[in-house]
């Protein structure tokens, strides 16, 4: 029994030259915040996006808050976001003193339902923020429209999508502002990391400002707003640098990942997939399953059962406004969509080391577990 595998939810793979430039930094003593690979990292992350700013910061809660700050939102404001999503993005809303207002997701990408996002604008709406749920692209044009006619920020919350495509286009380049994360998990890492990308000259120098204790770029040591200290070190961005040479490696084989799953599990009948819509590179942070209603199991019955054989699953998120600090924003609004995928959705392991065998494993055990349920 104790011989039985272990197949975690997610893990880093670190193949390139992670090791010889974190080994740089020891050598060289550059290991806080100056240093050469956080301006490398940096470059070549804008170069990746399509943008022409980006700056690196400790983790990508942080970047949310940064754009939010950049674009000045404040106490009273509202910022319209996907109730589908991680807690992070409403999260950072929350520290400018700013209201989350929530929208459902749509029913095949289950990011954010654009022809629901204008029921929600009031005369306190500031913004939208999108998550490009799981790695696949939100639909773009409806939202930058909708937010042209309203005079609206848009920021894409791009912490799940490193290098997904929206029409050709990489997402983080077509909202006014993006953040990505690189936690141990994400499709890059740094271990803990964020950066914001975009092309706006005055939001990037701002976001500059403000993740650097808020000092005068051209005055050393002179503090004329209150500031932060967001800052990437430099042993960080050497990670970040070396999985960033490797990006098209790593999407392309979670890519691969997902299409094992598809040929394991498409036509079952008690589930629903992903979809890649046709104009979408979906690069599948986590290939999630939605249990569908012949499927008598509870879902955490079924992770349970997963567990069991060594397989760790995660739980689609909770929808932000079942949360305790969230729920009375919302209250008698009605999220359907949302809260079915959040009730019977699992995310199955996603990662670049994984192999065939592992997936047709996990599909195997999968298929029994859901068929079993009758
Ligand atoms: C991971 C994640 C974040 C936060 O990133 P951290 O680096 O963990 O702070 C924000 N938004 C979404 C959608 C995420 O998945």
């Amino acid at each position: 029994m104790n011989t039985k595998r272990f197949i975690p939810v997610a893990a880093p793979t670190l193949n390139g030259n992670e090791r010889a430039y974190v080994l740089d930094c020891l050598d060289s003593t550059w290991i806080s915040s100056n240093g050469k690979y956080v301006e490398q990292f940096e470059r070549a992350f804008a170069e990746f996006c399509g943008v022409k700013h980006a700056a690196a910061c400790c983790n990508g809660t942080v970047a949310l808050h940064l754009a939010l700050m950049a674009l000045g939102v404040g106490p009273k404001d509202e910022v319209i976001v996907p109730t589908l999503t991680f807690v992070a993005t409403a999260n950072a809303v929350t520290y400018c003193g700013a209201r989350p207002v929530f929208v459902d997701s749509e029913p095949e990408t289950w990011n954010i339902d654009p022809e629901q996002i204008e029921a929600k604008i009031t005369t306190r709406t500031k913004g939208i923020i999108v998550v490009h749920l799981y790695g696949h692209p939100v639909d773009m044009d409806p939202v930058m429209s909708i937010a042209r006619r309203h005079n609206l920020f848009v920021i894409e919350d791009a912490a799940e999508a490193h290098g997904a495509e929206y029409k050709g286009r990489k997402v983080g380049s077509i909202g006014d502002i993006a953040t990505f994360s690189f936690y141990g998990n994400k499709i890059i890492t740094t271990g803990e990391g964020g950066m914001v990308v975009t092309n706006d000259d005055a939001l990037a120098s701002k976001v500059r400002q403000l993740k650097g204790q808020g000092m005068d770029p051209n005055k050393r040591y002179w503090f004329p707003i209150v500031g932060y200290n967001y800052r990437m070190t430099n042993v960080a961005a050497a990670i970040g640098l070396a999985q960033l040479e490797r990006a098209e490696w790593h999407i392309e084989r979670r890519r691969e990942v997902a299409k094992w799953y598809y040929q394991a599990l498409k036509d079952n009948p008690s589930l629903t997939l992903p979809v890649e819509r046709e104009w979408a590179k979906n690069v599948y942070w986590m290939f999630t399953v939605v249990l569908n209603d012949n499927v008598r199991k509870s879902r955490d019955h079924i992770m349970q059962e997963l567990a069991a054989e060594g397989i760790e699953t995660r739980p689609v998120f909770y929808p932000l406004h079942t949360l305790p600090p969230y729920n009375r924003l919302s209250r008698g609004q009605r999220f359907p969509v949302a809260s079915h995928l959040g009730a019977r959705g699992i995310n199955l392991p996603t990662w670049a080391g994984l192999k065939k065998a592992d997936i047709e494993f996990i599909c195997k055990v999968l298929k029994e577990f859901v068929r079993g349920s009758g």
